[in-house]
């Protein structure tokens, strides 16, 4: 079980962040946001192992995961200029559609892109950055792009390869992010509507084997051109209707392409302060075997208030940013996520980055970013999706077992599925004092006095009735043993 609200999230939240924490605890009330909460209880969980009441896994280092969820991506392509019109045309009646995209640039250039990891870089962000395969149906980012020189691409290419991939995952945002491709033929339907809209799509129920294909010819593109990808995005409302398979064909799709040890996707938000945003791991199969399977489904936190899907919505700057943190730390939807202890991801669109050149966004951007490390630096660490999937897939995978024997001592035995770095339990100590937890056959592990310091192979100790600690090691795959008691010749 991962540990959410229970008594000691809250009291060593509150010891440890200080003045940031003295704040009200609960902030004034909740922005709603524009995107409707989409439940995801429908989807199968599958197999789940013994883990033991006593110990609980928390956030890695202790620390709150952020990210930040780039959609819309590609290479060049301005999205909000070639999906309007398209949109527009598949739904005629809505409002939302009829806006100048004449007037707008059709291009996203590569400096923007170069400035914008150039000052993630320099603020240590991390998370993920569509490239849609045929972005809008202009051209296939593997083949060419009309209106753009074969050169343009490749460098184009190379720049996400070089500057983006270190530090983001790169997501197929299903195929086009229009038309639905017809797999038989390679092309658009003929027809137009809601059935043949990716951001729709399937209208109807469809198999998993369908899903599986439609998926993986999406990240078979980016496979073409080296970028290599641990999960997808679903555009728009993409597999609505068929949650369940659509997490089941998407594991397939990206274990057959990329050969993926735990595959994650993102589609969801969850805006209710009231409810989790730890991501989901769904479909799991094999447990206590050496084929362990199962789908990480990554939960932002945040709506879009940025520059939106179309780069022309952008609110106030300042008053956009205090809607992610306040410029005192107090409150936000950033905050509240930090303050419950669970991984809190922002979302963007691309072109609501760049505003056709006004970057609005970006600089709404700049503001939550330098607010978020100048308050909870100490607190959080950014994290690609694919650290946060591996790590919360074998925090809530891992078969835990707590053994107590006659001398005092305690013992716990733990089997994990997958590797994960930095992982951290909160571990009760036995009476004995001086006792120190050592993984079997290897010495103690370093007693650190605060949060700041815990590190892989290190331990921190916590007051309370019962006295427990919080150890953080290296967790290989396979089976571990920590035993806590008296350092050996004590
Ligand atoms: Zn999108």
């Amino acid at each position: 079980m991962l540990s959410h609200s229970t008594s000691y999230s809250r009291r060593d939240f509150l010891r440890l962040t200080g003045a940031a924490a003295t704040a009200a605890a609960t902030g004034p009330a909740l922005i709603q946001g524009t995107s409707g909460q989409i439940t995801v209880d429908e989807i199968s969980t599958g197999q789940r192992p013994q883990q033991s009441p006593d110990i609980s896994v928390v956030n890695p280092r202790g620390r709150v995961p952020l990210s930040f969820i780039i959609d819309d991506s590609t290479c060049l392509v301005n999205m909000g200029h070639f999906c309007m019109p398209q949109f527009a045309n598949a739904f005629p009646t809505r409002d939302a559609y009829k806006k100048p995209w004449r007037d707008w640039p059709r291009e996203i250039p590569d400096d923007f892109v170069r400035e914008f990891a150039d000052w993630c870089d320099s603020r240590g962000v991390r998370g993920k950055y569509s490239v849609v395969p045929y972005p809008a149906c202009v051209g296939w980012v593997d083949r060419f792009l009309p209106g753009w020189s074969q050169q343009d691409l490749e460098n184009s290419l190379k720049l996400v390869r070089e500057r983006m991939l270190p530090h983001w995952d790169i997501h197929p945002e299903m195929i086009s992010h229009t038309r639905v491709l017809d797999l038989s033929t390679g092309r658009p339907f003929s027809e137009v509507n809601l059935h043949t809209m990716e951001n729709s799509h399937p209208h109807h129920p469809v198999s998993v084997d369908y899903l599986t294909d439609y998926i993986s010819r999406a990240l078979q593109v980016l496979h073409n051109v080296d970028l290599p990808c641990d999960g997808f995005t679903t555009p728009g409302g993409f597999g609505n209707r068929v949650k369940d398979q659509l997490s089941l064909g998407g594991m397939r799709a990206v274990r057959e392409v990329f050969n993926v040890e735990v595959p994650h996707y993102f589609k969801y938000l969850e805006l209710d302060p009231e409810r989790s945003t730890l991501p989901r791991i769904e479909h799991v199969s094999g447990l206590g075997t050496d084929d362990v399977r199962c789908m990480v489904n990554i939960i932002a936190g945040t709506g879009d208030w940025f520059g939106g899907w179309d780069g022309v919505s952008a609110g106030d700057i300042d008053e956009s940013a205090d809607r992610f943190i306040t410029g005192d730390g107090s409150t936000g939807r950033m905050v509240e996520m930090i303050r419950r202890q669970e991984p809190a991801i922002m979302l963007c669109h691309w072109p609501g980055i760049f505003c056709n050149g006004e970057r609005t966004g970006f600089r709404i951007f700049q503001k939550a970013v330098d607010r978020l490390n100048q308050h909870y630096s100490g607190l959080t660490q950014w994290m690609k999706l694919t650290d946060i999937a591996r790590y919360y897939a074998a925090a809530e995978l891992t078969s835990i077992r707590l053994r107590k024997t006659s001398a005092g001592e305690h013992t716990i035995d733990l089997d994990a599925p997958f590797h994960a770095p930095d992982f951290t339990m909160r571990i009760p100590l036995p009476l004995a004092s001086g006792a120190r937890p050592a993984i079997a056959g290897r010495p103690p592990m370093a007693a650190v006095e605060s949060y700041s310091e815990l590190r892989e192979n290190s331990f921190l100790r916590l007051g309370g009735r019962i006295e427990s600690a919080l150890v953080c090691l290296n967790l290989p795959k396979g089976r571990t043993t920590i035993q806590v008691g008296r350092p050996q010749g004590a």
